[in-house]
């Protein structure tokens, strides 16, 4: 199957036992304070689960973009080293507001994987909640339960509350979950059953693609739980992962969902991707996936900029262009060539990318340009500081941000750097630093331009959805910024 039909197999699976389709949330978050970017299928939901809205449906599917790259998931580190962490993925979910629970989720996920994708039920474990006593949260029986009506009681192994047991926050909904995971092995490797050594182990080859997310519980301020009279299921699939087993590949960048634009950087590159873990195999897999994280933020509204979500675009984007420049020893703009493939790819699913693709191509040619411009300076002065350094393997603060402010190098990527030279950095010397800058530029402070602000006709804060984007009026925004 082609990723393309795995994603609407899963679609019309749901679809057909009274779901209700919807389209994506926006990567971009611009309402919630506590949240720059969507990082899960729910998060568009979120005022069903705290009873500050009705739901207008009561069953819902979709598949969501989602950016794992800062606040409590953060992914970036993992991302092309190893094979399944990206920055931006599809979480493929599907969601009871108060109505259907854990007898029905738990028969359709075992349905849907090995009727319908035919998984070999050889290749699959799922975890449950064990219970907390200290917490008194119990033992998960009702899901167990139901598990036991599918899969063998050897493949049912018990979670612990940082894996099995999902809280909003401090207070509100929550539960247990039980999670899905596929052991890639070969047959004969298989023949060992996984056990809890491997499973939840960051094992290259058996990895979690489903969690199925049960609210039952609403914790309250002074942490004792309630048990919520209306239950929901929220669960989350990462569409590449899936694809990945599905398509009986090694890695989520061996499927055509990422092969088309390696196929590009290989064009460009002159340099044939061989999915080793060699630096040059692993800027392949870096940019491949940062593209298209920086493609659908700006598609969905945020511009790279020096604060907020817009400096997290920028810091990826600066990432892959550095991943490009030294290791696969391209010195032109290169990140922006990619957007073709990727709108093209994208069309049917997420059609805003091809809607503005000149526009987001002309952003991002920009922002390589421009970084281009102070990335060799940068990196010599990089080698100078690890040759001589001011402390045995240590930038120092000074050093740091002399990185950050004249050649724009953002602190991870000097973390990055450092890391392949065995050095730390003194991160609070550089926040002294920062801190010492700030306040000398505190008197001479303009407005912050946040990118959306000329947008919105009420007060600028707000994202203004699909229906209202004028993107001539962005490009004259990006144009004076
Ligand atoms: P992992 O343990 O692999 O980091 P997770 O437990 O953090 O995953 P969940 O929060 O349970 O992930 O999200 C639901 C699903 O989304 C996961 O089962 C996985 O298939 C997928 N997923 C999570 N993080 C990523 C990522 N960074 N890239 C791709 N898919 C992801
Ligand atoms: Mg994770
Ligand atoms: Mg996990
Ligand atoms: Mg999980």
């Amino acid at each position: 199957m082609t990723s393309k039909e795995i994603r609407q197999a899963f679609l019309d699976f749901f679809e057909s036992r009274q779901h209700h389709i919807v389209p994506s949330a926006p990567i971009v978050i611009k309402n919630d304070p506590t949240l720059l970017f969507t990082n899960a299928g729910m998060n568009q939901f979120k005022d069903y689960f705290l009873g500050n809205s009705v739901p207008e449906f009561k069953r819902v599917v979709d598949t969501q973009k989602c950016l794992r790259v800062s606040g409590k998931h953060n992914d970036l580190e993992e991302v092309g080293v190893d094979t399944y962490h990206h920055t931006m993925f599809e979480m493929l979910g599907n969601w009871s507001f108060g109505d259907y629970f854990k007898k029905e989720a738990i028969e359709w996920s075992w349905l849907l994987l090995t009727e319908v994708f035919k998984i070999d039920p050889d290749k699959i474990y799922v975890t449950v909640f064990e219970g907390d006593e200290k917490e008194g949260l119990p033992f998960d029986q009702e899901a167990y339960d139901e598990w036991l009506k599918w899969i063998d009681k050897d493949r049912i192994l018990k979670g612990n509350k940082k894996d099995n047991f999902w809280e909003m926050g401090d207070t509100g909904p929550c539960g247990p979950c039980s999670e899905i995971h596929i052991d890639c092995r070969s047959e004969s490797e298989r023949k060992e059953v996984a056990g809890e050594d491997l499973v939840n182990a960051d094992h290259p080859q058996v990895i979690e693609i489903w969690n199925n997310v049960f609210m039952e519980y609403n914790r309250l301020k002074d942490g004792s739980l309630q048990v919520l009279p209306a239950k929901h299921v929220d669960t989350g699939m990462g569409f590449e992962r899936l694809v990945r087993v599905l398509q009986n590949k090694q890695s989520n960048y061996d499927t055509d969902v990422f092969t088309g634009t390696i196929q590009e950087i290989e064009k460009i590159a002159g340099k044939k991707y061989d999915g080793s873990d060699s630096k040059e195999a692993v800027a392949f897999r870096v940019l491949s996936d940062h593209i298209r994280a920086v493609a659908f933020a700006i598609a969905d509204g945020q511009l790279p900029s020096n604060t907020g979500a817009g400096y997290v675009i920028r810091r990826i984007l600066r990432r892959a262009v550095r991943y490009y420049y030294s290791y696969l020893h391209v010195e032109e703009a290169l990140l922006h060539k990619l957007i073709p493939v990727l709108s093209s790819q994208f069309e049917s699913v997420f059609p805003e990318l091809n809607l503005q693709m000149d526009f987001v191509s002309k952003v991002i040619k920009e922002e390589e340009e421009s970084f281009l411009k102070t990335l060799e300076k940068g990196l010599k002065k990089m080698d100078d500081i690890v040759r001589n350094p001011q402390q045995d393997r240590v930038i120092v603060g000074k050093n740091a941000f002399e990185l950050y402010d004249t050649f724009g190098f953002p602190i991870d990527l000097i973390r990055l750097i450092a890391g392949e030279n065995n050095f730390t950095v003194d991160e609070e010397g550089f926040e002294a630093e920062m801190h010492k800058q700030k306040n000398r530029s505190r008197a001479a402070t303009t407005v912050d331009t946040e990118d959306w602000i000329v947008l919105s006709a009420k007060d600028g804060s707000d994202f203004v959805g699909y229906n209202d984007l004028l993107i001539e009026t962005r490009v004259s925004r990006y144009r004076k910024i």
